[in-house]
């Protein structure tokens, strides 16, 4: 029998992450105290009303599979939403409910043939690398500086186009680095964008955690409703990471493509997560707006202790809740993030992780309460001294 593992997964490489989470979970369980700033997800549980509709939902008997596309009612629900906050102009037929990981491989697949190249940013999510690579594409990194505040360049952008140029991928606000990129910027690319021809699949996970400035779509750029391929979902702004549903907002024509995929692949989303959904979108928005308020408090205040701690620099990141933290020793940051770990028992993820220009970086998360950020800092802090 051959075991051998594909060509398309061999390239993508082992999550320089994942060590870390290893050594957090083994760490963990010999009883060391952690205090872990790993975290990609709110640790808030899902809103009452949400939880309570899912419920109801199973109650009664909503348990089987449901249109490829999503539910009815979701999807008018999202397009509505679309609308208002993104100013788009979408109806149902342009929802697709999705989890927004799957989402994103699916338009990865859809998209991308063996040699076609994708700009994305530099630092930028793990994961766009790895599904460029298992799509067959060649990532093409775009750097941004802490200098600029993680801003794109749109001239570096236009200079990375060449006839191979596919897709761009955008990413606001921006893991890891809260970047939000300004409306100016947004649309310069989609000029790039509508003159080449090139498909932008914007990932806007976390557009309702924006402290200053304002979140801005690509998609309502004047020629972008065939280019531009919008994701987001439910997993940050409602805290329901478990519940694995988001949604696809593009043309009718796209939305068909990819639904395609997820016709073949997850068959649809779990059916009464999407009722829960529908709950979270139509219901009281007043935890979301509490959630926030408590992002905007940890971010300031860990934002104030890494700036007290000589050898470390950061900006002020105005979404999502991670700070990207500039450090001035010479060391690798997956051997600064290893050893913060193991001497000081702080969890951070290594800025290498995210590209090579995130190097000499570390990624902090806020998703953690102030107790937790006080006594993780104060440990950075004499970590970092003793260097
Ligand atoms: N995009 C970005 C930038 C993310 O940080 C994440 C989650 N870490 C996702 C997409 C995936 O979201 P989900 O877990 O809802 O699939």
């Amino acid at each position: 029998m051959n075991h051998t593992v594909s060509q398309r997964v061999q390239q993508v490489p082992a999550s320089p992450t994942i060590a870390i989470s290893n050594l957090v979970s083994q760490l963990k369980s010999e009883g060391v105290d952690i205090v872990s700033f790993s975290l990609g997800e709110p640790d808030f549980t899902t809103p009452d009303n949400v939880i309570d509709a899912a419920k109801a939902s199973l109650d009664r008997g909503f348990t089987h599979y449901t249109p490829s596309m999503g539910i009815p009612a979701l999807r008018k629900v999202i397009a509505e939403k679309v609308r208002r906050d993104n100013g788009l102009d979408v109806g149902a037929a342009n929802v697709l409910v999705t989890p927004t990981k799957q989402a994103l491989f699916m338009i990865a697949l859809a998209y991308i043939d063996p040699g076609d190249e994708v700009i994305i940013p530099d630092p930028c999510w793990v994961t766009y690398d790895a599904l460029i690579r298992l799509a067959g594409g060649v990532p093409v990194r775009v750097t941004t500086t802490y200098e600029d505040n993680f801003v794109i360049d749109p001239e570096k952008v236009a200079a990375a186009v060449t006839p191979k140029t596919r897709m761009i991928i955008l990413n606001t606000p921006s893991n890891p680095t809260g970047c939000v990129q300004p409306e100016s910027v947004i649309r310069a690319i989609a000029d790039i964008a509508v003159k080449n021809g090139i498909i932008v699949l914007s990932d806007e996970i976390y557009e309702s955690l924006v402290y200053e400035g304002k979140h801005f779509s690509i998609a309502s750029c004047p020629g972008m409703e065939q280019l531009a391929i919008t994701v987001s979902g439910f997993s940050k702004t409602y805290a329901m990471t478990g519940w694995r549903i988001g949604w696809v907002v593009a043309s009718k024509e796209n939305i068909s493509v990819i639904n395609k995929l997820q016709s073949q692949s997850i068959s649809c989303c779990t059916s009464f997560a999407q009722e829960g959904a529908v709950e979270a979108l139509a219901g009281p928005q007043e935890s979301v707006r509490a959630m926030i308020d408590t992002f905007h408090a940890r971010r300031d205040l860990m934002v104030g202790l890494v700036r007290g701690i000589r050898g470390l620099e950061c900006k002020v990141p105005s979404g999502a809740f991670y700070v990207f933290v500039k450090y001035s020793a010479d060391i690798p940051s997956v051997e600064l993030a290893e050893r913060l770990l193991q001497e000081a028992h702080v969890a951070v993820t290594p800025g290498s992780a995210f590209g090579p220009a995130g190097e000499g970086f570390f990624r902090l998360s806020y998703a953690a309460s102030e107790e937790q950020i006080t006594e993780g800092l104060s440990r950075i802090k004499k970590f970092m001294e003793s260097l």
